[in-house]
């Protein structure tokens, strides 16, 4: 879903950045034929990245007399400009090259405006939006001459009389791509939450109040089974996807050149503030001291352990009682980030959601929803009902008359055929998280257990039946929505157990429920006076 295109500069955000080549993307090699010598400047690659995550196609504008000259090949020139492509993650044909000698009177050769011109139409998007980056006048010349914006970024080979005449320069590439994205006079705030789609999406109402305060720029910074959920939430403004080794359930090894990017990465954004927010079993010192590193103004997190300088704020809250959302809320209040009247802090995701597939649409008849969701699968096994109990659930459900489409991820899809049987609609491996919210959204609730989904449906205001495995306690990581039914024994003796296996015969804590407790729970009314208001507009705040 695009993010509603935010203003910088008076002009809009540039719907394409194109970049020289030689001393901008890659050190200057004159003339180089050999794909062994491309070497992209420092920054390169985050900063297309970043362009690539805030939805801005990029593409490279490249003189190279050089072909024209016999000093190089085409063959040669489309070799280097594979492996370009390949290190940069650059897609096919957007690297555009002017081929002739200088004194050709070619129309193609910066500073014509030709290149630009081609590279702006392959993509689709009027000169006009594009923005050109290069390190001599003659890129600067191309871009004018196109009616394109032009970011100089000099180097010891660009002239001091071309730098003085650049209607705007940059330090280096991140902080080009750093000018281009984010309008001035932000106050740039940092939210983090490494973790997985649930735990992003427990973090929305806290991201809301940071993109509440005026005049703020949110960069959510999360790790790669989060980013689903964090291009969904209200209020980000930029995504920033790090795999981080010390709170990914499946940690890479430490890697100094990954961590390098990253803290140079962050630096570029030229962050005022970071909330770190984590659960009580992790800890935000890690990040908080790369924070510091990259130049981070203020910065918040939760941590029972003493921090020295590592934090500005270091929150303490008692350990009983209060939920993930109140934790995150809490820490993102201690800068100063608070919801705004209006937005009663349950979890919200972004609308409009995605198209329902045809097959759902069929079932949504008259006015009501007419289907239910059933989610069987969970990251573990200890935190949802064996496959024969969902199974189950689905048949009463037919033997009531009510529709069924049962929904897992790609990896479940097994579970869900086995689940659906033959009366349910298996959209096991179908859906994105997107796809997932809309359909759960038109539905009339989902039975799920006591994992991402469940918190999904929160946020799209569906009725909750969690069959919730107090394997954590429910007091913090229940669904956070008002119309919640909430099953397991609560009171189970080995509650708290963590365990990603139940460790006890019979998994008392969830055989305890029924599935007559379940479809009573999905099939009762909705109790009058529960539905959601919408949120207060973020744009309009800001
Ligand atoms: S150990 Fe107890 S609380 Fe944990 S999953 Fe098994 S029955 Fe449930
Ligand atoms: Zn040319």
């Amino acid at each position: 879903m695009p993010a509603p295109a935010p203003v910088t500069q008076g002009r809009a955000l540039p719907r394409a950045v194109l970049f020289d080549r030689d001393g901008t993307l890659v050190v200057d090699v004159p003339h180089n034929g050999d794909p062994a010598l491309v070497r992209p400047v420092p920054g390169a690659r985050a900063a297309l990245a970043r362009l690539r995550s805030a939805g801005v196609p990029v593409a490279v504008v490249t003189n190279q007399a050089g072909i024209a000259a016999g000093l190089v090949t085409s063959a040669q020139v489309d070799a280097v400009h594979a492996r370009l492509a390949a290190l940069l993650e650059l897609p096919p044909g957007v690297i555009h090259v002017c081929p002739h000698a200088a004194d050709a009177g070619c129309g193609c050769r910066k500073p014509a405006p030709g290149l630009v011109l081609a590279a702006a139409a392959a993509l689709g998007v009027p000169p006009q939006a594009c923005a050109v980056v290069g390190d001599i006048g003659s890129d600067v010349e191309a871009a004018l001459a196109a009616g394109a914006r032009a970011v100089l970024v000099p180097t010891p080979v660009t002239l001091p009389a071309e730098i003085a005449v650049a209607p705007e320069t940059a330090t280096d590439l991140a902080a080009a791509v750093d000018l281009l994205l984010v309008p001035p006079g932000r106050r740039r705030v940092l939210v983090a939450r490494l973790d997985n789609d649930g735990d992003v999406l427990l973090a929305g109402p806290a991201v809301r109040a940071a993109a509440a305060t005026p005049g703020s720029w949110v960069t959510l910074l999360c790790g790669p089974r989060g980013a689903a959920a964090g291009r969904l939430l209200p209020g980000v403004d930029e995504v920033l996807v790090w795999h981080c080794p010390w709170i990914d359930a499946e940690p890479r090894a430490v890697d100094r050149a990954d961590i390098d990017e990253l803290v140079d990465d962050l630096a570029a954004r030229r962050l005022d503030e970071a909330v770190v927010l984590t659960s009580y079993h992790q800890s935000a010192l890690p990040l908080a001291l790369l924070l510091r590193m990259a130049g981070v103004g203020r910065i918040a997190a939760l941590s029972e352990d003493y921090a020295g300088a590592l934090l500005d704020v270091r929150h303490r809250l008692p350990q009983t009682g209060l939920h993930e959302v109140e934790r995150a809320l809490s820490t993102a209040a201690t800068l100063g980030h608070v919801l705004p009247a209006g937005d009663a802090g349950w979890l919200a995701v972004r609308r409009p959601l995605p198209p329902l597939p045809a097959e759902v649409l069929a079932l949504v008849g008259g006015d009501l929803p007419a289907y239910v969701v059933v989610h069987p699968g969970a990251s573990v096994p200890a935190r949802t009902w064996p496959a024969a109990r969902w199974r189950d659930l689905v048949a009463a459900l037919a033997v009531a008359d009510t529709p069924v489409v049962v929904t897992g991820s790609p990896g479940e899809r097994e579970l869900t055929a086995a689940v659906a049987g033959g009366t349910g609609l298996d959209l096991g491996g179908r859906t994105d998280l997107a796809g997932l919210a809309a359909v759960i959204a038109a539905s009339a609730g989902v039975a799920v257990g006591n994992t991402g989904p469940a918190h999904l449906a929160a946020a799209v205001g569906a009725r909750v039946v969690s069959v919730f495995a107090p394997t954590v306690p429910a007091e913090r990581w229940a669904p956070w929505t008002p119309d919640l039914v909430l099953l397991g024994d609560q009171g189970v003796r080995c509650a708290g157990c963590r365990a990603k296996v139940c460790p006890v015969p019979g998994h008392p804590c969830l055989t305890a429920v029924g599935v007559a407790d379940v479809v009573a729970a999905l099939l009762a009314h909705r109790v009058a006076g529960q539905g959601r208001p919408p949120l207060p507009d973020l744009e309009a705040r800001r």
